[in-house]
């Protein structure tokens, strides 16, 4: 068996192209979304995220809007921030990038972005929201796993998933969203004993641990779908996922590549939350 190679590339670029028409319908209606994003200190990783960010809402014809705040800054002028960016009109949705430094109350940060804004879906009212099904913003990355999913027309309901890592930003998340979808989900994670015993039953495979080559051919079975959320850079330099890529193709009937899988769609699901705010607003 061959796999097909899952192009989030492609994908990506027609969901934004759905999104670009979206915000011109908007902008007829007078309204531009907006997307307000928080960086604090000078994380260079963080830099290179914040930049994609704008540049993508740029390209789609949302405003966005940068506030910086230094390493050593106190917690309370991001808070002032947060709460005058809740009531402004012309915002739609908010993002304060993370890591932050270790002396800010990540919890407080997060609670005080209105539920309405919280684009990146890590507020409680929204992580609430995915165990009973009705979400407003669901987070970007399993967002766009469910996307490349539902693109290939690969069907979740019935099917055995097993969600490998169970971080709140893309582990736990992602194995609510699939089984809002009936699928039959297991959550794999450090302290798992036996990986492969679980790996093996998988009909749907998502590997989000950030651990090279963690997932080898004799632990998937023949013709899964895998979805390689990790990204890892390799002493040469080089990006990697989680999963032996070149082994497994020979396997598994899908698979997404690291660079070109998951990454792109991430952006562009942060994109489409933040348009459908601006959307759920005016329609108000
Ligand atoms: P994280 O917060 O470090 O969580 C990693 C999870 O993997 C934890 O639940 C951990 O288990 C589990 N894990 C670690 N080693 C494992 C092992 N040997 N076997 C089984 N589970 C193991 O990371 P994250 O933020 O979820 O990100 C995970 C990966 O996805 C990283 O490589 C990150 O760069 C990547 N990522 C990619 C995108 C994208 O857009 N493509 C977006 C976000 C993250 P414990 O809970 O027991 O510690």
């Amino acid at each position: 068996m061959t796999a097909k190679i899952i192009d989030g590339v492609a994908v990506s670029t027609a969901i934004r192209t759905e999104i670009a028409q979206r915000v011109v319908a908007l902008r007829d209606k007078g309204v531009t979304p907006g997307l307000a994003v928080i960086v604090v200190g000078s994380d260079p990783a963080s830099a290179v995220y914040v930049r994609n960010k704008m540049r993508a809402c740029a390209e789609v014809g949302i405003r966005s809007f940068k506030y910086e705040f230094a390493a050593d800054c106190a917690p309370e002028p991001v808070l002032d921030l947060i709460a005058e960016l809740n009531s402004r009109a012309d915002v739609h949705g908010i993002l304060v990038q993370l890591p932050l430094p270790a002396h800010f109350p990540i919890p407080q940060i997060l609670q005080t972005i209105s539920a309405d804004k919280d684009v990146d879906g890590f507020h409680l009212y929204n992580v609430g929201g995915l165990v009973v099904g009705d979400t407003v913003f669901p987070p970007c990355t399993p967002y766009g796993v469910v996307k490349l999913l539902e693109h290939e027309g690969i069907e979740i309901e019935g099917k055995n998933v097993v969600v490998v890592g169970a971080s709140n930003i893309v582990g736990k998340p992602m194995a609510l969203m699939l089984m809002q979808r009936d699928a039959t989900v297991c959550i794999c994670h450090a302290k798992t004993r036996d990986l492969a015993q679980f790996t093996i039953l998988a009909d749907i495979l998502v590997v989000a641990a950030g651990k090279p080559n963690l997932i080898l051919p004799q632990m998937v079975r023949t013709g899964a779908v895998v979805i390689d959320v990790g990204i890892n850079r390799l002493p040469s330099g080089r990006l990697v996922g989680d999963t032996d890529f070149e082994g497994l193709r020979k396997k598994v009937s899908y698979i997404t590549p690291v660079p070109g899988g998951v990454g792109p769609m991430t952006v562009t699901m942060l994109l489409a939350n933040t348009v459908a705010s601006a959307e759920r607003m005016s329609a108000r």
